[in-house]
């Protein structure tokens, strides 16, 4: 009887056209992960399957512009269609196996898109890089990662030619482009000529699916390795609860191309839940570009960096009506509460902000009907359960300030990274007794919401207080006068350290004298928070340093403060 349940079980798994709720289940640890999972064969054609059966017409799998004219909307059938001939390219002409790595770069163009399904389809371990990578940077990704392939456009040919020579592992380099270059095999040539005839490879949901760099805040940047199951599965309950997404809703999310928000929400977050996923090919970000574009197409759910928030706040938001927004949402660095609010009162829409790493995806957020405390991380997201925890592994109770840490059964959760790559110590000291350890402070309050105080790096120590440079960042936007600030820590002969302010001006206030608008800020910041937190020094700049994906890189400030540069 037990064979014939299980037998029963497996049909029904087999032809069950997407049973979301196992997945939902799964994500939520709840059922046992499958042995076998592969998000293109068992979720993206499933959806095209769909597709097929339904009688009134479908969103678009991917809804791509240019803001030239240039437009291309792919159902999941035509994804399904074009991804298995650039399968037969990667296998083919490019000569790749299962488990050989190809590094990623390109910007938001649907080819993008492609590459990364067919690397599902054929079981090639999938590297994205940002377009803004230098050849030192690619010549460090491909020695890294051992990459036997790289795929790029025209504007980077020249840096991978440049460090090529040094890269013994790289074999093949593709490009996307209109026009052939000597050594190198043209993308759309093969594409042409490729069959569409493919079938997906069996993975098991922990072999190796992708490899993730870091966004290299505090330093180089750390190979994150991620399995079917981790990146596929592990991004359910993301795209249902976070992102809050049905198959009606139409997604933009900004984030670039390579890093792990382009993951979550342009590919699985989406189109795990059948939704469109809307990209327009912006090479830099315009807010008046996005502004209109929110107000010409239908876009339901608007997803970015709090960088982006903070400049569409500078405009006035009232006099653009958006189509169809309903669910704005931020991740991978805090948003300060101003912000929210002047985004609240301009656009009525609330920002969901959610907080997690590359290695263990979202880790806190606030979900769709929540309760939003502007400022705090939200609450653990499922599976996690989320703890503050001492240097000794002891949970602390609430309101007391800690590491931020992820509680470890006698299993791994499943949506965990498997590793960083050759760096089995690393690896080993993410882990503290039952706890991974985020590298981030932060406290719990009673109702179980995070506050996130900042990484651990970054905390401010002056006269035995602890200062978390958010808070007094949160604090000096409130000024009109302020755009945007990174608060670090500066040496100071009696007090060990002291608070330092890098202040970026609003453009109509510049012009005002400086050491009055310091005092004013100060006082400003006495005022709204702790007197003890104002910053006893202040700088004004034009503009602050940044990572790759946008985020204040306050090492770099405080290192130059404390004269390591
Ligand atoms: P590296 O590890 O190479 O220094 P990184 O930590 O910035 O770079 P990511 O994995 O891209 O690389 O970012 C994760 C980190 O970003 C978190 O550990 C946290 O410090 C920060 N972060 C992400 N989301 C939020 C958020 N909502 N609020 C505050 N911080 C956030
Ligand atoms: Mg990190």
């Amino acid at each position: 009887i037990q064979t014939l349940y299980r037998l029963f079980h497996q049909c029904r798994k087999t032809f069950a056209p997407l049973n979301l709720s196992d997945y939902e289940a799964i994500g939520r640890c709840e059922q046992e992960v499958p042995e076998y999972f592969n998000f293109a064969g068992d979720v993206l054609d499933k959806w095209s399957q769909i597709e097929k059966e339904r009688k009134e017409p479908s969103n678009p799998a991917l809804w791509w512009i240019n803001g030239k004219g240039g437009e291309r909307k792919w159902s999941f059938e035509e994804l399904g269609f074009e991804s298995r001939k650039v399968a037969n390219v990667l296998s083919g002409p490019c000569g790749l196996q299962r488990g050989d790595r190809i590094i990623v770069i390109l910007p938001r163009i649907p080819e993008w898109w492609l590459l990364n399904t067919a690397c599902m389809r054929t079981g090639v371990v999938f590297i994205p890089g940002t377009t803004q990578l230098t050849a030192k940077d690619i010549c460090y990704r491909l020695l890294a990662s051992k990459a036997k392939c790289i795929v790029t456009i025209d504007e980077l040919a020249p840096a991978v030619d440049s460090v090529a020579s040094k890269c013994q592992f790289l074999k093949t380099k593709l490009i996307v482009s209109e026009s052939r270059r000597a050594e190198w095999l043209n993308f759309s040539d093969l594409f042409k000529a490729a069959s569409a005839v493919h079938n997906c490879v069996k993975t098991r949901s922990q072999d190796p699916m992708t490899i993730y760099f870091t966004s290299g805040t505090t330093g180089f940047p750390k190979m994150v390795e991620h399995s079917y199951g981790s990146f596929g599965l592990g991004f359910f309950i993301c795209g249902r609860y976070w992102m809050n997404l049905t198959p009606s809703d139409i997604v933009w999310n900004m984030s670039d191309t390579g890093w792990i928000k382009a993951a979550i929400g342009n590919v699985f977050g989406p189109w795990f839940q059948g939704t469109c996923v809307f990209v327009h090919a912006m090479p830099q970000f315009d807010p008046k570009v996005i502004l209109n574009t929110l107000c010409r197409y239908p876009v339901t759910t608007l997803c970015s960096a709090p960088t982006l928030y903070r400049m569409l706040v500078q405009h006035d938001l009232t006099r653009y009506a958006f189509k169809t927004l309903k669910h704005c949402l931020s991740g991978g660095e805090p948003v300060n509460p101003e912000v929210m609010e002047q985004w609240k009162s301009q656009t009525g829409l609330n920002i969901y902000e959610a907080y997690g790493q590359t290695e263990v995806g979202m880790i806190c957020g606030n979900m769709k009907g929540m309760k939003i405390k502007p400022g705090s991380l939200g609450k653990a997201a499922p599976p996690y359960d989320v703890q503050i925890i001492d240097e000794k592994g002891s949970v602390l109770p609430p309101g007391k300030e800690g590491d931020i840490a992820i509680k470890i059964d006698a299993k791994r959760p499943f949506t965990f990274f498997t590793r960083y790559v050759d760096d089995p110590v690393k690896t080993a000291s993410t882990i503290r007794g039952n706890f991974y350890i985020t590298g981030d402070r932060g406290s719990m309050d009673e109702d179980g919401y995070i506050w996130f105080m900042g990484r651990s790096d970054d905390v401010i120590i002056s006269s035995g207080y602890r200062i978390g440079p958010f808070e007094v960042e949160s604090a000096l936007i409130e000024h009109p006068a302020v755009v945007e600030s990174a608060v670090v820590s500066s040496p100071d002969p009696i007090r060990g350290e002291v608070v330092k302010a890098f202040v970026v001006l609003s453009p109509s206030l510049k012009t005002q004298d400086l050491k009055k608008l310091a005092c004013e800020l100060q006082d400003h910041v006495k005022k709204v928070t702790a007197p003890y937190k104002y910053p006893r020094k202040i700088e004004f700049v034009e503009q602050l340093p940044k990572t790759i994906t946008g985020k204040i890189r306050r090492s770099e400030l405080r290192n130059k403060e404390w004269g390591q540069i």
